[in-house]
């Protein structure tokens, strides 16, 4: 068996291995074994069960949330040549019947459906009429009350195994704290499932955590420079900031498009469609856009603001890179955030749990550390690497605070001095010893910790302020945002506990970090012909566009560059190209070895 699903992975996606679980997720379904399988985004989930939907006896049924998600997918199969459809309220009536009619002759290999769909009465007495070979819920973390995106029908799934005796059901997902595991399998009622969990880390993004300065656009800026011609995602916390981001950048020059659940359907899709197919480069969006797009070859995803929890953060960035290859992550948080959070959370019914998750997203933010480290362990999976050479903590773009704990000291003592009845801006001004108006009114001139820091400059101290805030030492209360003790920070005054402190970058140290990011990106493309990389991905935007599917379905940046580095010649060379089956060796390979030759004669001319 183990050979002949190679065989058909080689065959009709032109890959030559499997990532780690992939096989043992596979064999696991193929035996009718229930299976709850965890894999990063990117890690190869579909295939998992696309494979063996494709050499099983039946149809397979994959219940996913969104519809958008469910077309690539069967746009996906059907370019490889696999027999797929998807039954949804977006067909016309005569296109559901006609799938229907598939369903009923037995022709389809995979059945995409929304769980509403699932459960509609004449679509389980159609499934119970065929023969089916198993089911599969995608995303199975909306089943879970204790995932970040509870669907309430996902909840009524456990149906499944009651009404479909001895049929496997098979879970997926991309984030799953052990609770919602738990959780899952429990639901579900899955019987005694295979569990695989794979490596939460993903090594080829690059995260960068940095404070919003007041000029946010440039910071942004600044990262799209990095990117020329690449695509991008610009994640804001609100439609009005998208709106007013996405205007801006176009000010300058920088051609981008909005997405947020304020815009019109068909203004939504236009716009998704033209970042789909490469015709536009970078788009700017809420958190509405993502779910469900698919694109394999996102180099960077920059946030705007702090997303909610970490499980929010690892999907949004999760984005990047999926096809393995290289891809920034750049945050820019504030303490800002933290609140703006904390406020549209107050009515939630699950505030606990959401607090407590936003607290360990804000001590991600605050916190240097090795970011690969902290996200793998917030899985609660171990992460072995010293150093991941892929975070700004261990890149050396983070320049540690010396005496972190006399700093933390000289902070938390001022505060006491003041009685815990100031802000964070007020504190920092006793330290550095300004004489404002407010310090005078309240005699804070005359405090020990009055200019204690001065030989800081005022953005350090603030900084300091915010990791504290972050790491859990102060805390701030009230409308006043108040800054009072904990009773870590009690201890830390003991120096019992000792906090993580960086310093903020300065113009040198950020000059040093682009220098070192130039020679890294050099040695990247070391041996490729980047030139004829851009001319490849031309070709694939046009067959994108004339085709009106996303690029990646096409090919991955992945495959694109494996054809710059092997130039091939004929369609026969072409097959041996990462990611080229037999399917797509027909439909493109002419096209492609075209591009090639004519840019050989070019530049040999
Ligand atoms: P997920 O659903 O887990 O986020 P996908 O199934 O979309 O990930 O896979 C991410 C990318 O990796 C896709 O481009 C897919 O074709 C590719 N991929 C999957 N399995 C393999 C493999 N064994 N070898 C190489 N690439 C693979
Ligand atoms: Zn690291």
């Amino acid at each position: 068996m183990k050979n002949r699903i190679l065989e058909t992975l080689t065959k009709f996606w032109g890959y030559t291995s499997f990532r780690s679980y992939q096989e043992e997720a596979i064999l696991s379904i193929l035996e009718e074994r229930d299976t709850l399988t965890v894999l990063p985004t990117g890690g190869g989930k579909s295939v998992c069960f696309q494979l063996p939907a494709l050499i099983s006896e039946g149809m397979a049924v994959i219940v996913s949330p969104l519809l958008s998600l469910m077309k690539d997918q069967v746009d996906d199969l059907k370019d490889i040549g696999i027999a797929a459809e998807c039954l949804n309220s977006s067909l016309t009536p005569k296109d559901q019947y006609s799938v229907t009619e598939k369903i009923r002759d037995g022709s389809l290999k995979l059945l995409y459906l929304s769980p509403e769909r699932l459960l509609f009465n004449h679509t389980l007495d159609l499934l119970k009429s065929v023969k089916i070979s198993f089911f599969v819920i995608d995303e199975a973390h909306c089943i879970s009350h204790w995932g970040h995106n509870f669907r309430e029908e996902y909840r009524q799934l456990g149906f499944i195994k009651k009404e479909f005796k001895n049929i496997g059901v098979h879970a997926f997902t991309a984030t799953a704290t052990p609770e919602v595991r738990q959780d899952i399998v429990k639901q579900l009622n899955l019987e005694e499932p295979h569990l695989y969990i794979g490596n939460m880390d993903r090594p080829n993004l690059n995260y960068r955590v940095l404070p919003r300065s007041s000029q946010l656009l440039g910071q942004i800026v600044n990262v799209i420079k990095k990117h020329p011609n690449e695509q991008g995602i610009v994640y804001c916390l609100r439609r009005a900031d998208v709106d007013e981001i996405s205007a801006k950048l176009n000010d300058l020059g920088i051609q981008n498009l909005p997405y947020h659940a304020g815009l019109s359907d068909e203004e939504r899709k236009k716009n998704q469609d033209q970042f789909s197919s490469e015709s536009v480069h970078i788009i700017v969006a809420t958190i509405a856009f993502g779910m469900g797009v698919d694109c394999s070859n996102i180099r960077y995803v920059i946030h705007a603001a702090m997303p909610k929890s970490i499980e929010h953060y690892q999907q949004e960035t999760g984005r990047a890179g999926r096809d393995g290859l290289s891809a920034d992550c750049t945050l820019f948080y504030s303490g800002s955030d933290y609140r703006t959070w904390e406020y549209m959370l107050r009515d939630s019914s699950n505030q606990k749990v959401m607090l407590s998750k936003l607290s360990a997203m804000y001590n991600f933010c605050v916190r240097p550390q090795c970011r690969h480290r902290t996200l793998v362990h917030y899985f609660a999976h171990a992460y072995e690497n010293n150093n991941c050479g892929a975070c700004d903590y261990c890149l050396g773009e983070v320049e540690m605070a010396q005496e972190p704990l006399l700093i933390g000291q000289k902070i938390i003592s001022c505060v006491a001095r003041v009685r815990e009845r100031f802000g964070a801006d007020h504190v920092a001004d006793v330290l550095k010893g300004n004489r404002t108006a407010a310090i005078e009114r309240w005699g804070h001139e005359k405090i020990s910790t009055f200019s204690l820091m001065n030989s800081e400059t005022k953005v350090f101290i603030r900084f300091m302020i915010e990791q504290l805030i972050g790491q859990g030492f102060l805390r701030r209360e009230n409308e006043f945002m108040t800054l009072t003790i904990t009773e870590s920070g009690r201890k830390l005054l003991k120096g019992d506990l000792v906090p993580v402190l960086a310093k903020p970058i300065v113009a040198a140290k950020k000059k040093e970090i682009e220098a070192k990011r130039v020679s890294r990106r050099a040695r990247e493309w070391e041996g490729f012909d980047e030139k004829l990389f851009q001319a490849l991905r031309a070709k694939r935007a046009e067959l994108a566009q004339t085709k009106n599917v996303p690029a990646y379905i096409i090919f991955s940046d992945k495959t694109l560059k494996d054809m710059a580095l092997n130039s091939p010649k004929t369609i026969e060379q072409f097959a041996n190209i990462f990611g080229v089956g037999a399917a797509k060796q027909r439909q493109y390979g002419q096209i492609f070895v075209d591009v090639i030759k004519n840019y050989e004669s070019q530049t040999l001319n």
